[in-house]
C-alpha cells in the first residue's frame, strides 16, 4: 500500500502530493497525525486552532468513508507513529507535501531516515506556496530579500505556467500548475478500498484539549469583497478583508486557485498572497528569522524588560484606543486586521521598546492563522528589523493612524466601548517621549553617528 501523509494541506480537492499518489499508485491510504511534540508545547488546553485541526481531520476521514475508503489517524510523535506503521503495515511508498518550518524540516528528515531503512520511498512535493525555495531567485540564483523585485519575477513566472496550462488540455500540462482531477473517478478508484475496523477513536481530550466554540471563518469569499479588496482593505471596521489566513494555514483552501481567481479580480489581493510566498521563501533561505532578526545589527538593541507593561499591551491596556482595540479583537476572536497588527506591533517594539520577540510569541499563541513564517516577517518588519523593514525612524503615530484608517472611530468602539469616558486609562507612555527614546536607542544600537 502507499501512504499520503496529510499535514498543512487538509484537502482532498486540488492537492499536489495525494494527486500524485494517486496517479502512480492504486492502493493509497491517507493518514493524519496529531503530532504530541507540537500539541504538548501549547499552553492554552482549549485552543481554537486545535479543534480547527480536529474537525477538519474528521471531515477528512468522513470523506473517504463516504468514498468506501478510510484514513489513519494517529496520536503520538510523528517518529513513533511512523514505527508503528512500518511494523503494522506493508508499505511500498509514502507522499506528502513540503513544509518550511524548521522543526518540521527536521521531523521530515527523521522520518525519511526510517523509511529508507526499511527501503520505502518517501516523495515529497510543493503545495503550500505557488513558488518555493529557489524557483524565484535573482539572475545570479540567490534569493531575493527584497520584495518588489521578487514579486515582478514571480507575476512573470506565473504567466508564463499559466500560458503554457491553457495552451493545451493535457493533463501533464495540468500539473503544471492545477491539481484539478479529483474528484475523478479514474483516481477516485486508487483510494485503500476498505474501512478500518479496528481504529481506535481519538477524542480532543484524551490528547489532554477540550472543545472551543469559536465561529470559524468560512472557505468561501464573497467575489465582490476580491473586487473591492485594494479599496477597502485598510480599514478594521469594514469587512474588506477575505479572512481566509486560517484555511491557508491548514490548507483547507488551494492557495492556486485563490491565486488564479486574484489574478483574474484584483492585483493587490494576489500581491498579499505573494507576500506569503515570499516570507515562507526568506524562512527558507533564513531560518535564522525564527529566533533573530533578519538584519543582524538589530540583535544589538537594548530592550526594555518591563513586564507591567507587556501586560498591558496584551490585555489592551495602554490608553492608545487602536491598539487596546487591536489586541481586544486578538484575545476575543484569534483575528487582528492587518492594518491594526502593523499598529500593535510597532506600538510594542517602538513605543514600548519591548523585543519583537515577545510579541511575536503572544501572536504565535493567540492568532487563529499563525504562520511561523509570516508572522516573523511581519514582526520584524514592525521592529524595522526585517526584510522590507520600516526604517527605524519611522515610527507610527497611533493617533494618526486612528484618523486615517478609523476615522469614525467604529473599530474603537466596538472593541473599548468605554474610550471617550472618565472610564478609559490614560496613556501608559507619552508619545513624544516614546519616540524620542526610541529613535536614540535604535541608534545606539544599531552605532548610527
Ligand atoms: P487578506 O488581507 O484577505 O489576505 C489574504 C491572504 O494573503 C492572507 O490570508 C494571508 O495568507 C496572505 N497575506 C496577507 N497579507 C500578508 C502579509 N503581510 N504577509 C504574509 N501573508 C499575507 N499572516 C499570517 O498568515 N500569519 C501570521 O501569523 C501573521 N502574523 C502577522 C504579524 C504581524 C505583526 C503583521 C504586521 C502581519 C502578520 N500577518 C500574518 C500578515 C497579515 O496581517 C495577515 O495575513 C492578514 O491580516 C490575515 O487576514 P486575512 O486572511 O483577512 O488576509
Amino acid at each position: 500500500m502507499t501512504i499520503f501523509w496529510f499535514r498543512r494541506d487538509l484537502r482532498l480537492e486540488d492537492n499536489a502530493g495525494l494527486y500524485r499518489a494517486l496517479k502512480a499508485h492504486k492502493n493509497v491510504l491517507p493518514l493524519f497525525i496529531f503530532d504530541k511534540n507540537i500539541l504538548s508545547h501549547l499552553e492554552d488546553k482549549q485552543d481554537a486552532r486545535v479543534t480547527f485541526l480536529y474537525d477538519a481531520v474528521h471531515e477528512l476521514q468522513q470523506k473517504m468513508r463516504d468514498l468506501g475508503s478510510d484514513m489513519l489517524i494517529r496520536y503520538g510523535s510523528s517518529a513513533e507513529v511512523w514505527q508503528s506503521l512500518i511494523a503494522d503495515y506493508q508499505i511500498d511508498a509514502v507522499y506528502c507535501n513540503h513544509d518550511f518550518e524548521p522543526s518540521a524540516i527536521e521531523r521530515d528528515a527523521q522520518v525519511k531516515d526510517l523509511l529508507s531503512q526499511k527501503n520505502i520511498a518517501l516523495h515529497t512535493f510543493k503545495d503550500h506556496v505557488i513558488f518555493e525555495k529557489n524557483e524565484v531567485t535573482k539572475d545570479d540564483g540567490k534569493p531575493y530579500t527584497v520584495f518588489t523585485p521578487y514579486s515582478r519575477k514571480w507575476k512573470a513566472k506565473l504567466a508564463s505556467r499559466i500560458s503554457n496550462w491553457t495552451n493545451e488540455n493535457g493533463e501533464e500540462k495540468q500539473l503544471s500548475f492545477y491539481f484539478k482531477p479529483y474528484p475523478n473517478e479514474k483516481y477516485v478508484g486508487h483510494f485503500f478500498q476498505k474501512t478500518i475496523d479496528n481504529q481506535s477513536f481519538i477524542s480532543l481530550e484524551s490528547m489532554g484539549f477540550t472543545r472551543n466554540e469559536m465561529e470559524f471563518p468560512p472557505k468561501t469569499v464573497a467575489m465582490k469583497l476580491i473586487k473591492e479588496y485594494d479599496e477597502k482593505r485598510n480599514f478594521p471596521a469594514l469587512p474588506g478583508t477575505s479572512r481566509l489566513g486560517i484555511h491557508f494555514r491548514f490548507g483547507t483552501i488551494s492557495i492556486r486557485e485563490k491565486a488564479l481567481k486574484a489574478l483574474f479580480l484584483n492585483e493587490t489581493f494576489l500581491n498579499e498572497l505573494i507576500w506569503r510566498d515570499f516570507y515562507a521563501q526568506i524562512l527558507f533561505h533564513f531560518p535564522h528569522v525564527q529566533k533573530n532578526a533578519f538584519r543582524k545589527e538589530y540583535d544589538e538593541i537594548q530592550w526594555e524588560i518591563n513586564e507591567a507593561h507587556f501586560q498591558q499591551w496584551c490585555e489592551g491596556k495602554t490608553g492608545y484606543p487602536l491598539v487596546d482595540a487591536g489586541m481586544r479583537e486578538l484575545n476575543a476572536t484569534g483575528f487582528m486586521h492587518n492594518r491594526v497588527r502593523m499598529i500593535t506591533a510597532s506600538f510594542l517594539t517602538k513605543h514600548l521598546l519591548i523585543d519583537w520577540r515577545w510579541g511575536e510569541a503572544y501572536f504565535a499563541k493567540k492568532l487563529l492563522d499563525f504562520d511561523l513564517a509570516s508572522n516573523s516577517g511581519g514582526w520584524q518588519w514592525a521592529a524595522g528589523c526585517g526584510t522590507d523593514a520600516a526604517p527605524y525612524f519611522r515610527i507610527f503615530n497611533p493617533e494618526e493612524q486612528m484618523k486615517k484608517f478609523d476615522k469614525e472611530q467604529k473599530y474603537i468602539k466596538k472593541w473599548v466601548p468605554e474610550y471617550g469616558t472618565v472610564k478609559y486609562i490614560k496613556p501608559i507612555i507619552d508619545h513624544k517621549f516614546a519616540r524620542e527614546r526610541c529613535l536614540q536607542r535604535y541608534k545606539i544600537g544599531l552605532k548610527k553617528e
